[in-house]
């Protein structure tokens, strides 16, 4: 898509450094990590969102971080690593082609995870009995 970045990473207009590419998806390191080794996998056909991405990008974008995330810990020696897709601006989505990022961590690295809420259980029930009706 015309003035997307990532869709200029994927035709080399914008440098970026590559660690793996097919036909499908593309990965590359963020270029503003959360630790070093960040890296973003991509479908290489433009989708803004994980709503819109057809389901055969989807699989080879799961499948391609799977294996970075194992390499990850044999090449950098990270101790683990987050998945994240930050969908929607709502959700804090900058750049809209969807993208996975994963991050390595590495013990004693002062990341946190999100914090969690108390939420009563007649709400949980609601909201329960509520996603179970939408989702087909
Ligand atoms: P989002 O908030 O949309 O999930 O994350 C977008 C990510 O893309 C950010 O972590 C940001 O650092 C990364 N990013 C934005 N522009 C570029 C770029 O031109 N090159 C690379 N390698 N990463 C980028
Ligand atoms: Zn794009």
């Amino acid at each position: 898509m015309e003035n997307c970045i990532f869709c200029k990473i994927v035709n080399g207009e914008i440098p970026s450094d590559r660690v793996f590419e097919n036909d499908l998806v593309l990965a590359f390191l963020d270029i503003n990590p959360i630790n070093p080794g960040h890296t973003l996998v991509i479908p290489k056909k433009h989708f803004n969102s994980l709503e819109e991405v057809e389901p055969e990008y989807l699989c080879e974008m799961t499948k391609i971080a799977q294996k970075i995330g194992s390499r990850l810990k044999q090449a950098i020696k990270a101790d683990g690593f987050n998945l994240g897709l930050n969908n929607g601006k709502g959700a804090g989505q900058v750049v809209p082609h969807v993208h996975l990022h994963i991050m390595p961590r590495f013990k004693g690295d002062g990341l946190k995870l999100w914090p969690g809420k108390d939420i009563s259980r007649e709400k949980m029930t609601e909201i329960a009995t509520a996603m179970k009706q939408s989702i087909e």
